[in-house]
């Protein structure tokens, strides 16, 4: 596929996101997110000039069932920070029906009143590839925002799959969204997010829905005790909001902000990030050697004949995992 126009080289690219440039900024995002193997050096080496940039702002990822709330939540949430000089960031995950290849998110306005602020960035990143895919390009767009100066960016999850997972591993603090009533017993089959959150927000806490909330705060703060302390030394709350009376959103932003001087002080936030990094570059490295693996017709037949036998049980994973190297090793002497 050919482009029409012809594209900014990566000094304009750089110099457009350093300024704060919003369309340069989404047309490097466009470049980084391409599946497109003649696009992939120029991200890459966008990449590399914008990263002694990046580091700066303040990662949020916000996850939550369908209807909990969550874009309500991040309209309200923005405005406040944006109001209060704030740039702002929101990328969000749509993990796109692999069937349908349509958005679950559909042509809904979301963050409509957010995204038209100057302050602001809102950028649904529509993806249907593997839960890695998403993650490792979502990472990039954010170190993009960072480098274009946004002090806080908002990563945003669907609830549905394993990309929160993938989302609480590249963020500062991760907020979950909880609706009070309906479908704890659901809800609570995400235990695993549970345990990854420093902060739990009952939504909608008003009208008649207000009494709930406030009994459904009491029984997860209660949940999250029986949860060991996490190595954060961070006791996660459990808050209520409601974007209908505006309550709870400052409150929030002041747990956010205590989460990060408290992960400062003990020098977590800095060994957190450091580890996420090393995560980072082993994933990014399995990737490349996976691609280098491919290369070889033969190889990429073997691996299907494996897989084959490890689906039947004729082989074991570890038995096939040894031979696949093996034939790669083999592949690679008889290269070079
Ligand atoms: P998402 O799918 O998690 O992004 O959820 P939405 O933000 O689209 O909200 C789902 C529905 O809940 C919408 O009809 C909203 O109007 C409603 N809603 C969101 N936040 C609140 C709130 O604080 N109070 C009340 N009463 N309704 C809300």
């Amino acid at each position: 596929m050919k482009h029409t126009k012809p594209r900014l080289d990566i000094s304009s690219f750089a110099e457009g996101i350093f300024a704060g440039d919003r369309v340069i900024l989404g047309q490097a995002i466009t470049l980084i997110e391409s599946n497109l193997e003649s696009d992939q050096p120029d991200a890459a080496a966008l990449l590399e000039k914008v990263l002694p940039k990046t580091g700066r702002s303040l990662r949020i990822g916000v996850t939550g069932v369908p209807g909990v709330g969550k874009s309500t939540f991040i309209e309200s949430f923005g405005k406040y920070l944006v109001n209060n000089g704030k740039k702002l960031a929101v990328l969000t995950i749509d993990p796109s029906s692999p069937l349908t290849k349509g958005s679950i998110l559909g042509d809904k306005t979301r963050m409509d009143e957010l995204s038209k602020h100057p302050s602001a960035f809102v950028r649904p990143s529509s993806s249907a590839t593997a839960t890695g895919g998403v993650a490792h390009k979502t990472r990039e767009a954010m170190l993009l925002c960072e480098a274009a100066g946004y002090d806080v960016i908002i990563i945003e999850t669907l609830g549905v799959g394993q990309s929160e997972i993938a989302v609480s591993n590249m963020v500062d603090f991760f907020l979950l969204l909880m609706l009070a009533g309906a479908g704890d017993e659901l809800q609570g089959m995400k235990k695993g997010i549970m345990e990854v959150a420093d902060a739990l927000v009952i939504t909608k806490a008003d009208g008649n829905n207000l009494k709930n909330a406030v009994e459904a705060q009491g029984v997860f703060q209660q949940a999250l005790h029986l949860f060991p302390v996490p190595e954060s030394g961070w006791h996660p709350t459990v808050l209520l909001s409601s974007a209908i009376t505006g309550s709870g959103i400052e409150e929030i932003w002041n747990v956010i902000t205590k989460h990060n001087e408290h992960t400062t002080s003990t020098g977590y936030l800095l060994k957190n990030r450091g580890r996420q990094n090393i995560a980072w570059f082993q994933d990014r490295f399995m990737q490349l050697l996976n691609i280098d693996l491919q290369q070889f017709g033969e190889i990429r037949n073997f691996q299907k004949k494996l897989e084959a036998e490890v689906s039947s049980s004729a082989l074991s994973s570890q038995a096939a995992a040894k031979q696949l190297l093996d034939a790669y090793h083999d592949a690679l002497k008889r290269k070079s």
